[in-house]
């Protein structure tokens, strides 16, 4: 019944067959503690430091992490990162500049979409001036979010060369919600690094397209990751950060820092090895799998012997998202995507059914359901269609989904 199950849904989302199947077993009994299962076992058991050791071998192998990054494993899900990315950087920056309390510590935001326009919300309530350095509603019609400009448009502050530099530069790599990606398929349009000043680190949500394609790691301050896309399950998230930035938090205090809860500190993470209290374990076990099914058995070969790890995972997004923009972009305006084409997103594909409106799209999600391709209703914020093809999406299933497209508008046209 799994097999013929095809789930688009945006996250929690599809996960490898090998490593569920894995996990399962494991629940019951692990290997290594045999008549004990992976959920049963001490955080501070030798087994379980081993889960950690390898799932953090094969993620920076995978993504090609610099040794001056930390890999952390962390709780409350992307939304607690909107926080605590900026708790973090806002210390670091206050020592850094030995603050005065009544200094004023801004983060600048790229507002792309839902998400990140929650982030700078978040960031302006953790008391920062969270400024937009970019406004996807300004810029799209209708004051909706379809894309993004060039940077040239952006509004970013020239600064003088003494003026106070932001604490950091925040974007969201995928817009899950909207459908919009820095660097989508056939687009130049990758994050813009170049406009900002090298010393200010660049903070990155990539929750819904962590290992879909490589990353230049060095590039970052921050990237984080809700695990419940393309790496695991709900529970995790992962936070990869750059050295440097770590640092202790109530030693910002004396320079107007803010008491951080203890939970939050990418430093008493990082001493800890992600155990500073119960990490949740057998999310991080399923997370561990599916990197080593990632590494072993990627959905395609590398291009070269060369090529860089995710490549594959890439080249597979661009194949899949690809075949349904083409069936949206060939239909005469029965389907029309919500993006930009430059910018539209390779893992969430959107779109209206503008000739029937809302009808005709209910009509679609419950047609489709009852075919067996499920969880295609768009967010519940934005309506309309959002098809998620994440990495445990197969050709077949995205193939089976545009024959699907084809039929209905065929249908009801
Ligand atoms: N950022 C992005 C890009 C997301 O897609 C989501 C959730 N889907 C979040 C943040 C929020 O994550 P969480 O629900 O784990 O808090």
């Amino acid at each position: 019944q799994r097999a013929s199950t095809i789930n688009l849904n945006a996250g929690p989302s599809p996960l490898p067959d090998a490593a569920l199947l894995t996990a399962a077993a494991s629940l019951l009994s692990y290997p290594q503690t045999p008549g004990m299962g992976i959920a049963e076992i001490s955080h501070r058991s030798a087994a379980f430091d081993q889960v950690v050791l390898d799932a953090n071998k094969d993620l920076r192998t995978l993504l090609e992490i610099p040794d001056n990054y930390r890999v952390l494993w962390m709780q409350g899900g992307g939304l607690t990162q909107f926080a605590a990315t900026v708790l973090n950087l806002a210390a670091w920056y206050r020592i850094k500049h030995q603050l005065a309390p009544q200094d004023d510590v801004e983060g600048w935001y790229a507002v792309t979409g839902s998400w990140s326009k929650k982030a700078a919300e978040e960031g302006a309530r953790m008391s920062i001036s969270a400024r937009k350095v970019f406004d996807g509603k300004k810029h799209g019609a209708a004051g909706k979010f379809t894309g993004i400009a060039s940077v040239d448009q952006w509004d970013v502050p020239q600064l003088e060369e003494n003026a106070r530099k932001p604490a950091f530069v925040y974007f969201c790599d995928n817009e899950t919600v909207d459908g919009i990606e820095f660097g989508g398929p056939g687009s130049a349009a990758a994050f813009p690094f170049e406009a900002f000043d090298p010393e200010v680190p660049i903070v990155a949500d990539m929750s819904s397209n962590f290992l879909s394609r490589p990353v230049d790691v060095s590039k970052y301050g921050i990237i984080y990751a809700g695990a419940q896309k393309n790496l695991g399950p709900s529970g995790v998230t992962l936070v990869i950060v750059r050295e440097d930035l770590i640092v202790d938090l109530d030693a910002a205090v004396q320079y107007g820092g803010a008491r951080v809860p203890a939970m939050l500190s990418y430093k008493n993470m990082a001493d800890s090895n992600s155990m500073y209290n119960t990490p949740p374990t057998f999310a991080i076990y399923v997370c561990s799998l599916v990197l080593r099914s990632l590494l072993v058995s990627p959905p395609l070969p590398l291009p070269s012997p060369t090529a860089r790890p995710l490549a594959p995972l890439s080249d597979f997004a661009d194949q899949k998202s690809s075949l349904v923009y083409a069936e949206i972009d060939a239909s005469s305006g029965f389907y029309v995507g919500t993006a930009d084409a430059a910018t539209r997103s390779r893992m969430n594909v959107t779109f209206r059914l503008p000739n029937g409106g809302e009808e005709l799209e209910k009509k679609f999600v419950k047609e489709a359901s009852e075919k067996g391709i499920k969880g295609v209703n768009g967010h519940r914020s934005v309506g309309g269609i959002r098809t998620s093809i994440y990495n445990a999406v197969t050709l077949e299933h995205v193939k089976t989904l545009v024959a699907f497209m084809r039929d209905f508008q065929e249908r009801n046209q």
